[in-house]
């Protein structure tokens, strides 16, 4: 395969509950594949996590910020993730240009979002990453360390809710071991490519 073949733009969706390591094979697919891959940076109004930098990891906004940007429209879909919590938001700019430079935009986004994407752009391609149950996915978020109890307790609660909606998704992928997890992807996009 090359690289430099021009290939028509795509919009990917990675969803799966925090914790299944979606940011984990998204990172290995940006370092390790060759797919034309671009990771959309979506806005958040959460803080910043150790090591997170802003316009790398999300571009990190005030409340304020997010609710002005998204009244302009700026957003192709924007959803209270967790209820109660940060917002969280893709930007339409992103993935304009992306497309148009004929990459394939990855975001990595919740199922609300999937949804929304998937009612403005029907070709998205969808994959959700499933863990391989919920206890594995609380040992996972509790190593990653990231997270006060009651934003992990939050977090495995909307699980739950998350993984029944996996059925949407073009394509599920499950991450028990990494490697196995990541040639899946790598399929999936494979078959993908132009002919
Ligand atoms: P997400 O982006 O879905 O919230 P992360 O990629 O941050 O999840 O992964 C959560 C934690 O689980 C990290 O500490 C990561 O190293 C670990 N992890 C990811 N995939 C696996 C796997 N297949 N087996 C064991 N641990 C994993
Ligand atoms: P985290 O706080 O762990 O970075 O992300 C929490 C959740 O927010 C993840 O499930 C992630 O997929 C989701 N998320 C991140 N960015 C966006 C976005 O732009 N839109 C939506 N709908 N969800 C997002």
């Amino acid at each position: 395969m090359s690289s430099t073949r021009s290939q028509r733009g795509r919009v990917i969706v990675v969803s799966g509950p925090s914790g299944v390591g979606k940011g984990t094979l998204v990172r290995k697919l940006l370092e390790n594949s060759d797919f034309p891959l671009e990771l959309s940076v979506s806005a958040t109004t959460r803080s910043p996590r150790a090591g997170e930098s802003h316009g790398v990891a999300y571009w990190f906004l005030s409340r304020e910020e997010f609710l002005q940007r998204r009244e302009r429209g700026e957003f192709l879909e924007s959803f209270e993730v967790y209820p109660g919590g940060a917002l969280y938001g893709t930007l339409k700019q992103t993935v304009d240009d992306a497309v148009k430079q004929g990459k394939w935009v990855l975001l990595e986004i919740d199922v609300k979002g999937a949804k929304s994407i998937v009612e403005q752009i029907p070709e998205a391609i969808t994959i959700f990453i499933e863990p391989p149950s919920i206890e594995e996915l609380r040992k996972r978020l509790e190593g990653r360390a990231t997270e006060s109890p009651e934003e992990l307790a939050k977090r495995l609660a909307q699980a739950q809710e998350e993984i029944q909606q996996a059925g949407f998704y073009r394509y599920r992928v499950l991450n028990d071991n990494l490697d196995d997890a990541y040639a899946k992807l790598v399929d999936i996009l494979q078959n993908h490519q132009d002919a």
